[in-house]
C-alpha cells in the first residue's frame, strides 16, 4: 500500500479517551468505515498484507470483525464464519473460555461452521492482548481448520498481543501502534 494511503487512513482513525472506561484510548474504527476509497483500501490493504489470494473460509469475531471479516470474505470469494460472544449463535455451537485482565470472557463458534482440512483465515479489527484472537483460533484449530493466517486492521503492539496469536499462522496488521 502506498505510504500516503496508510497516512490518510492513520489520520483518520479517531482516538477516544476514556471508553469505554478510564484508562483506556480506544482507536475508533467508524470514520474510516464511513469513508468509500479508505473502506475499500482497508480491505485490500488487509488482504495484500496476507500475501492470501484463495482461501475456504474468513472467520471474523464479534463485532467489529464481522465489518472487516465478511468484506474480505466477499473479496476473496470465500465463505464468512462469524465467532460469537456466548448465547448469540442460534444452533449448535463449541465454545471456549478465555481470561481478560479482570474475569473471564466466553466465544462459540457453530460445529458445522468449518469442515476439517479447510483453509482458514482470521480477520478483526484490532490485536489488543490477544486473549479474543488465541480464543477464536483455537474454535478453528479444534474443528479442524487449517489457518492460513490471521489479520487485524490495527495492533497495539505494547500489549504484546502477537505472541499469543503466531502460533498457527502469520500474523499481519496495517496499522501498527
Ligand atoms: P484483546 O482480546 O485484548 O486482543 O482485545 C481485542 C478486542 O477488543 C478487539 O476485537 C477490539 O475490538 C477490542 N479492543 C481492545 N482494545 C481496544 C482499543 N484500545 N480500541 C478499540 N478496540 C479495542
Amino acid at each position: 500500500m502506498a505510504p500516503d494511503t496508510l497516512d490518510s487512513i492513520r489520520r483518520t482513525i479517531r482516538d477516544v479517551p476514556d471508553f469505554p472506561k478510564p484508562g483506556i484510548l480506544f482507536k475508533d474504527i467508524t470514520p474510516v468505515l464511513a469513508n468509500p476509497a479508505l473502506l475499500a483500501q482497508t480491505i485490500d490493504g488487509m488482504i495484500e498484507a496476507t500475501g492470501i489470494t484463495k482461501v475456504d473460509k474468513v472467520v471474523g469475531i464479534d463485532a467489529r470483525g464481522f465489518i472487516f471479516g465478511a468484506l474480505i470474505a466477499a473479496r476473496l470469494g470465500a465463505g464468512f464464519i462469524p465467532v460469537r460472544k456466548k448465547g448469540k449463535l442460534p444452533w449448535q455451537t463449541r465454545g471456549v473460555d478465555y481470561a481478560l485482565e479482570y474475569g473471564t470472557n466466553s466465544v462459540e463458534m457453530h460445529l458445522d461452521a468449518i469442515t476439517p482440512g479447510e483453509t482458514v483465515l482470521l480477520a478483526d479489527d484490532l490485536l489488543a492482548t490477544g486473549g479474543t484472537a488465541a480464543a477464536a483460533l483455537h474454535l478453528i484449530g479444534q474443528a479442524g481448520g487449517r489457518v492460513l493466517g490471521s489479520t487485524f486492521f490495527i495492533e497495539l503492539a505494547f500489549l504484546g498481543g502477537r505472541e499469543k496469536v503466531s502460533g498457527p499462522g502469520p500474523v499481519h496488521s496495517l496499522i501498527t501502534y
